[in-house]
């Protein structure tokens, strides 16, 4: 069955635009009827930290109303809810919706915000309650990722996993050929009926967080299945599969094939560009030359103890045990134990923590 992906170009964080366009979209090219009214609907975006949305690290509170008051309108019950690691607790969601302005558009829409207090298993992914007692829509933000080159629809499914057991999956599997099969275990246990990808303003360069460089895109991407609108969005920016470990997974698995991606849309010479990670140069470097230079490439996280409010989530988040206090009261990091999972990053609500990049990848990011 072909999968359908429309793209729309939208430049502009404008509530009744987005919410006008993207309904006339769903009414013409979805099967939205199918939704019932006494169905509850899920909103499902990427808030990874609590940061401003004019960082584009967090998908934008106004296509999630947007999208909401469509379905509210339809007399559905709309939910809204998300799992960023490190904020397990009520208080600390809490800040993360308050932040990203998803707060203010679940009260002033009344949209009712949901918390992880418990979990389920399936397939062994240990999962948010929510995940199975909603018709999701996945509303992911269009980024770049250090370690999977893009986080969109699919790796947007990994805010499903209850609290630190996401920590546990990035020691398990530090590798991205290995960490990406658990995001393709994802797609296949949990079945978002939508994916509205927000690309009006993107993160290009070193993302997902603070490395990243928000970028004007003019672009929302819908589709019914998350892995072919990565797809969409992979062949947009012309990306290689090779430069995407997704995509190229997913193909050797036999999950997507071109002839089922059915791409709707009326732009025509479009011409978007996405700078991506600079760990992604190396792929044009030979294997020989890249496991030589190995312990120069690498990114590391780093401390800013004039930031710093010591309160430790950072210390207690890590799965390695990284993260330690010096003699001189301040906080450092082993890099000998650290794995480069930046859950410390992610964890970190007062931005004290940023990305360092080796010697050899300050280089390399600047070409
Ligand atoms: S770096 Fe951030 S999370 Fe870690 S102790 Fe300091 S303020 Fe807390
Ligand atoms: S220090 Fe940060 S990046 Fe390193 S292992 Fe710990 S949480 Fe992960």
């Amino acid at each position: 069955m072909r999968k359908r992906v429309v793209i729309l170009r939208i430049h502009k964080y404008d509530k009744d635009l987005i919410k006008e366009k993207i309904s006339q979209a769903l009414y013409k090219y979805f099967s939205i009827d199918s939704i019932k009214k006494e169905d509850n609907i899920l909103l499902k975006p990427n808030l990874l930290m609590p940061v401003n949305p004019y960082l584009a690290i967090t998908t934008h509170p106004t296509i999630i109303e947007a999208v909401g008051c469509i379905f509210k309108e339809r007399g559905n019950s709309v939910f809204v809810a998300d799992c960023p690691g490190g904020f397990l607790n009520k208080n600390d969601l809490n800040y993360v919706y308050k932040e990203t302005g998803v707060f203010d558009i679940s009260l002033k829409n009344d949209f009712k915000l949901l918390y992880p207090e418990s979990f389920f298993t399936k397939n062994n992914l240990p999962l948010c309650w929510w995940v199975n007692q909603f018709k999701m829509i996945n509303i992911p933000k269009l980024k770049t990722h250090s370690l999977t080159t893009l986080s969109l629809a699919t790796k947007n499914l990994y805010g499903c996993i209850y609290g630190d057991f996401k920590s546990f999956f990035h020691l398990k599997l530090p590798k991205p050929k290995d960490f990406i099969k658990i995001i393709i275990d994802l797609y296949k246990n949990i079945k978002p009926f939508l994916n509205i990808v927000d690309g009006i303003l993107g993160l290009e360069g070193n993302g997902p967080a603070r490395g990243g460089r928000p970028k004007n895109l003019g672009l929302i991407f819908i589709g019914d299945d998350p892995l072919y609108t990565d797809y969409a969005i992979s062949k947009f920016f012309k990306i290689k599969d090779r430069f995407n470990p997704l995509i190229k997974a997913a193909k050797e698995m036999g999950l997507i094939f071109e002839k089922d991606l059915e791409i709707i849309s009326d732009l025509k010479d479009i011409n978007v560009n996405l700078k991506l990670p600079s760990v992604h140069i190396l792929n044009y470097f030979p294997n020989s030359l890249i496991s030589f230079l190995k312990s120069f490439l690498k990114f590391y996280p780093k401390i800013d103890n004039g930031k710093c409010r010591f309160c430790f989530k950072c210390k207690n988040y890590c799965p390695k045990n990284a993260i330690y206090v010096k003699e001189n009261g301040e906080l450092g990091i082993n890099l000998k134990k650290c794995i480069m999972c930046m859950c410390c990053i992610e964890s970190c609500k007062f931005g004290a923590i940023n990305l360092d990049r080796g010697f050899i990848l300050k280089i390399i990011g600047r070409l």
